[in-house]
């Protein structure tokens, strides 16, 4: 079979899925479907559909009309911030997307009026990640702004932590999102549909908190996928991690030394290389690199160690094992390999249905 490939068990992802709704729903959080990491490939989110959830989310204008070029009907969400470049295609691709500029709301309830619907927002709220959001006391304003608007209507606030600052969703923030929303529907004398406390890292709070307070939504990409968790590394218990499996194939494979030799400069993207020195061992080479995959992010099923990549080669100690050129070598990915293997052409994507 074509290597390099990544095989894809929608099995798996299916049972993760109804696992994690069952859960979440037990403390009456509903999920949002992200499919993001896998490109919208309308596989897996249909996978989605059919075990539990009712909105997809995509941070990709491109994603979005893919999965609606396929025939997926839903409620999708954008998740990036609307470029107002784009907004002709929010509005058509998008029912409702994440805002924090209301410059951008703006355009968007144009658009909206002028292509007669309205358009659903939810409001990011800045909770210390420092990644997009309002501050906590510009809230009042811009809701107040946003509900001058005809075009849009506020569906909801929302946060996203774990992601760029590595902050962790605890009772502390997760409260303060809840009071901000209570506040707001009271003020405004408005209901809103969605408190959305964040992504795959609010897991454990999910889990261990003993008051969900008013949060009733959750955007899952990673935990449904990869059954990991970002923030502590982890595979999830109870959660399929091998759903993903990235196969490459041996290209090379000869006992070698474990150091460069000769005058070392830099290598191929400008880092000096540090070697261990293991002295001599099985080294082989995959036809995989830089240019496909994050490798960072793969774990070999065997024990066997990976050294590093080049643009085009995957380098890796053998350690006890035996492998000889055409044999294939089985990978678990966490998410930036997956992401960088689904959005790779050089990649062949198998899917699996048990
Ligand atoms: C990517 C993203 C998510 C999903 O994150 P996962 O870690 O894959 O669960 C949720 N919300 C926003 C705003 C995102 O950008």
């Amino acid at each position: 079979m074509r290597t390099p490939r990544i095989e894809i068990n929608l099995s798996k992802i299916a049972y993760n899925v109804k696992k994690i709704v069952q859960l979440y729903s037990s403390k009456g959080i509903s999920v949002i479907g992200v499919t993001k990491g896998v490109c919208g490939e309308p596989m897996i989110a249909n996978t989605f559909l059919k075990n539990g959830i009712d909105i997809l989310g995509d941070s990709r204008i491109a994603n979005l009309q893919r999965m609606r070029n396929a025939g997926i009907q839903c409620p999708f969400l954008l998740l990036r911030l609307p470029s107002i470049s784009e907004i002709d295609y929010v509005v058509k691709y998008a029912d409702m997307s994440l805002n924090s500029e209301i410059g951008v709301i703006n355009k968007i309830s144009e658009n909206a009026i002028k292509n007669n619907t309205k358009h659903k927002i939810i409001l990011m709220i800045e909770l210390g990640d420092l990644r997009e959001g309002i501050l906590p006391s510009d809230l009042e304003y811009t809701v107040k702004e946003v509900l001058k608007l005809k075009g849009v209507k506020i569906a909801g606030i929302g946060t996203n932590l774990g992601c760029f600052g590595g902050v962790v969703p605890d009772d502390k923030n997760m409260n303060y999102l809840s009071s901000l929303a209570r506040d707001i529907e009271n003020k405004f004398e408005i209901s809103m549909e969605f408190i959305s406390g964040g992504n795959s890292a609010n897991y454990n709070w999910v889990k261990s908190t003993k008051d969900v307070g008013e949060i009733n939504n959750v955007r899952l990409g990673e935990l449904l996928l990869v059954g990991r968790n970002s923030l502590d590394d982890n595979k999830i218990h109870g959660l399929y991690s091998d759903a993903f499996t990235l196969i490459a194939e041996v290209i090379e494979s000869k006992v070698k030394c474990s150091i460069p030799y000769g005058k070392i400069g830099f290598d191929a993207f400008g880092n000096s290389p540090k070697f261990e020195d293991r002295g001599q061992i099985k080294r082989i080479i995959l036809g995989i690199g830089r240019q496909d995959i994050m490798h960072s992010a793969l774990i070999p099923r065997l024990d066997i160690d990976i050294l590093g990549a080049s643009s085009d080669h995957l380098i890796l100690d053998a350690k006890d094992k035996n492998f000889n050129v055409g044999d294939e070598v089985a990978f678990d990915v966490k998410y930036g390999a997956m992401l960088s293997a689904m959005s790779s052409p050089y990649i062949f994507k198998k899917y699996i249905n048990e």
